[in-house]
């Protein structure tokens, strides 16, 4: 039995008819770029999420890059981040001609270590940017103390965390801006690119929305620089129908966590810590083994899919080595040498669970 990392055709079976007649319609209606089905997921997603606004836009990378450039974040600016991410979150910083500057990451949840933030703190620094990776959120009751002490903006890159919670809040309604992608793989995701800033303030609202349209606040009236970075019609009826459901999905990429941790305890590979303090979502079931090319190659010779997220941490990656020196994250680096990522989505079975575990522990045998 093959087993891919994620398999996108089986929510589209289940809500075909729903996306093909949203779809369709659009077509009929030939209205494609924002709208009212963009419209309307704006106000469901920023109900769901329990914030003011949610301003859609073209990418998860266009909602950090245009929440830095809303919040005033340009040259001579630090911006504190993790170096166990995808490129796109310190991407975003180098956009806006900002220094990212990389703090090791805590050894059990992978997510920025709150204890380091304080001591990378200098004058010019302006921002702290958690990711709450893999779906766990980051422990934020740490990073806001550290950005209140400081007076800092917290900006989260929820691009792999939508519905998770830390003590019940949202990840997204904790800093002053929330970045999310809706990738076609990630939690919920679109037919193509997309992505979405959340945010409780009225003033950065408006900003995002004229950045995003070429700086205009009425057509062909143009106040600012800005960009073309909008969400259409189409990604939109997609992700009305999937965020009905994201509250199951959700729950079920819980419950093949589960199983895989109750499944793979005691056979020497570090499963996933869970923070008790949050709901974690699991966009990636990932876990820590000496013998991961071995385990990689078991798997693929049975037709298992598997990824190493994410192999090089970025103050490691050429594009930002020269600018960090010889910096060492130990931890980072630790991490991304033993990581590897299983598949997971929320229809998977108990069987195909069953059977990736037993793969696992044959190659380990
Ligand atoms: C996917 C991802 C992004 C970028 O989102 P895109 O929609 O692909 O531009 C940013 N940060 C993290 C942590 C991601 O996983």
């Amino acid at each position: 039995m093959t087993i891919p990392m994620v398999d996108l055709n089986i929510q589209y079976r289940q809500l075909k008819e729903e996306i093909d007649n949203g779809i369709l319609a659009v077509m009929e209606k030939c209205q494609f770029i924002l709208g009212p089905n963009v419209s309307a997921f704006e106000e469901e997603a920023a109900a769901f999420l329990g914030v003011k606004h949610a301003v859609t836009v073209a990418s998860g990378t266009d909602a950090l890059h245009l929440a830095l450039v809303a919040s005033g974040i340009g040259p001579g600016d630090e911006v504190i981040t993790t170096p166990f991410t995808f490129v796109a979150t310190a991407e975003a910083i180098r956009y806006v001609g900002a220094t990212p500057v990389f703090v090791d990451i805590d050894p059990l949840t992978y997510n920025i270590d709150p204890a380091g933030i304080e001591a990378a703190v200098t004058p010019a620094t302006r921002a702290v940017l958690p990711v709450h990776l893999f779906g766990q959120p980051t422990d934020t009751d740490a990073v806001v103390a550290v950005c209140d002490r400081h007076g800092l903006l917290m900006v989260e890159d929820c691009a792999q965390s939508f519905g998770a919670t830390f003590q019940g809040r949202m990840t997204g309604s904790i800093g002053s801006l929330g970045c999310f992608s809706f990738f076609p793989s990630k939690n919920l995701g679109c037919y193509g690119d997309g992505g979405m800033i959340t945010t409780d303030s009225d003033e950065l609202d408006e900003k995002l929305r004229m950045l995003r349209n070429h700086g205009s606040r009425q057509r062909y009236h143009h106040g600012v620089i800005g960009f073309n970075s909008r969400l259409d019609e189409i990604q939109a009826v997609v992700l009305r129908a999937k965020l009905k459901r994201i509250d199951s999905y959700n729950r079920n990429r819980r419950r093949v966590a589960g199983l895989y941790s109750r499944l793979l305890a005691e056979t020497g590979v570090t499963t996933p810590h869970v923070d008790e303090r949050g709901v974690h979502v699991f966009h990636q079931y990932t876990i820590l083994t000496g013998d991961r090319d071995r385990v990689m190659k078991g798997l693929a010779d049975a037709g298992i899919a598997s990824a190493v997220y994410y192999p090089i941490p970025l103050h490691r990656q050429e594009v930002f080595a020269a600018a960090c020196g010889g910096l060492s994250l130990p931890v980072a680096e630790s991490v991304a040498g033993r990581c590897m990522s299983l598949p997971i989505f929320p229809e998977m079975t108990d069987g195909q669970v069953e059977e990736v575990v037993a793969t696992v522990k044959k190659a380990l045998a």
